[in-house]
């Protein structure tokens, strides 16, 4: 089925698909936003039409995930990486924080935290090769604990928490590949952050939505770039904000609160996600699925054929027919079926019928 402007479906683990529509307002809006005469990659960050977009930006987010009132919405730079390095130096106060391992993200974000101070392993699905998850209630966690460390969605392995839990100490929660995809109760965390190049917008910037108690951890006379504290005082403006990038994050919030906000959203991914699951099982003497039936992604299908020689043919297959960036992640092999909130449920059907005519053809 041809798409406009002669797209293909897109299963780009991210930088991933954004809604066409927005990509049409930028389109229009490139060369002179609304009466500026200038496009908002030419404004000042300092001056009233930038400061609009922000706050417009900040408001709606607020809207779809009906942040409470003491939490503080920041657009950093670095990437979600650098969370990884700025939560311990943070939040760590001296202390020891938790951190579950459930895939290669979360790993990174133990190590990464080991290098800033204290950081325990609470679980580590290593030993399954991450194809499952934990009931994060009912692990066993360092008394006192600085904060917990999950990840929601784990992009490569395909395992995904759909539940908000209620942790013994401050959870603190790796969204970089789920946020905006279902309602989130925020008040459960205080701390969740997000690349935005998957599900919000493009890359270049990190959301992190911190509750206020936690500015109070940062020591004094600290690196101003990665002092939370100062980020919020500034507005996020202490220097330059990635402006463009913010600004297309701000017409994906209102595509979403267009399509009806995030239990609508959460409604059209479980369609997505259910028509390739569908053909996963009903052709389960041809694909193995790499996550365990409780824990799968809604984001990411991870599965795997005979060979890696198999997988590449599908990939090719379903390239000829204009669906592209099947290719799964090395540690996990065969195939990765990424649909986040923009990508179209048209292509989710299209994965779903080349699944089934090539397990026909090929079992
Ligand atoms: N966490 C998760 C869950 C991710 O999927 C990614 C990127 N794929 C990252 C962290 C790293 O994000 P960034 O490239 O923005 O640093």
């Amino acid at each position: 089925m041809p798409q406009p402007y002669d797209r293909v479906f897109n299963f780009s683990a991210g930088p991933s698909a954004l809604p066409v529509e927005v990509l049409e307002q930028v389109r229009d809006e490139m060369l002179n936003w609304r009466g500026a005469g200038m496009s908002v990659l030419e404004m000042s960050h300092r001056g009233k039409h930038f400061e609009s977009i922000v706050q417009e930006a900040e408001r709606d987010l607020r809207a779809l995930l009906s942040i409470p009132d003491g939490y503080k919405v920041l657009y950093l730079q670095g990437g979600a990486t650098l969370q990884n390095t700025m939560i311990p130096m943070n939040l760590l106060a001296g202390g020891t924080a938790d951190y579950v391992v459930t895939g290669s993200w979360s790993k990174k974000s133990f190590d990464m935290g080991s290098l800033v101070g204290g950081a325990c392993c609470a679980w580590d699905g290593k030993s399954t090769n991450y194809d499952r998850l934990p009931d994060l209630e009912r692990l066993d966690y360092s008394p006192g604990a600085a904060y917990i460390h999950f990840t929601s969605n784990e992009t490569i392995h395909g395992v995904q928490f759909l539940t908000d839990p209620k942790l013994p100490a401050p959870a603190v929660c790796d969204m970089s590949s789920d946020i905006l995809s279902r309602p989130v109760d925020v008040s459960k965390y205080a701390l969740i952050y997000a690349g935005a190049q998957k599900n919000m917008g493009p890359a270049g910037v990190t959301v992190v939505i911190i509750r206020e108690d936690m500015l109070e951890r940062t020591p004094e006379k600290f690196h101003p770039m990665l002092d939370y504290r100062l980020q919020a005082e500034n507005g996020s403006l202490f220097n330059t904000p990635p402006c463009f990038a913010i600004y297309v994050c701000g017409l994906v919030y209102k595509w979403l609160l267009k399509i009806g906000g995030l239990a609508a959203m959460q409604a059209i991914n479980e369609r997505k996600a259910g028509l390739v699951y569908g053909a996963l099982d009903d052709c389960a003497d041809f694909y193995t699925p790499h996550a365990q039936k409780e824990a799968r992604s809604l984001m990411n299908v991870t599965f795997r054929l005979r060979s890696d020689e198999l997988a590449d043919s599908f990939a090719s297959e379903a390239k000829s027919r204009n669906l592209v960036d099947l290719k799964g992640h090395r540690s996990v092999g065969g195939i990765r079926v990424s649909m986040y909130n923009a990508f179209p449920v048209e292509g989710a059907e299209a994965v779903a019928a080349v699944m089934r005519e090539f397990a026909a053809k090929h079992g």
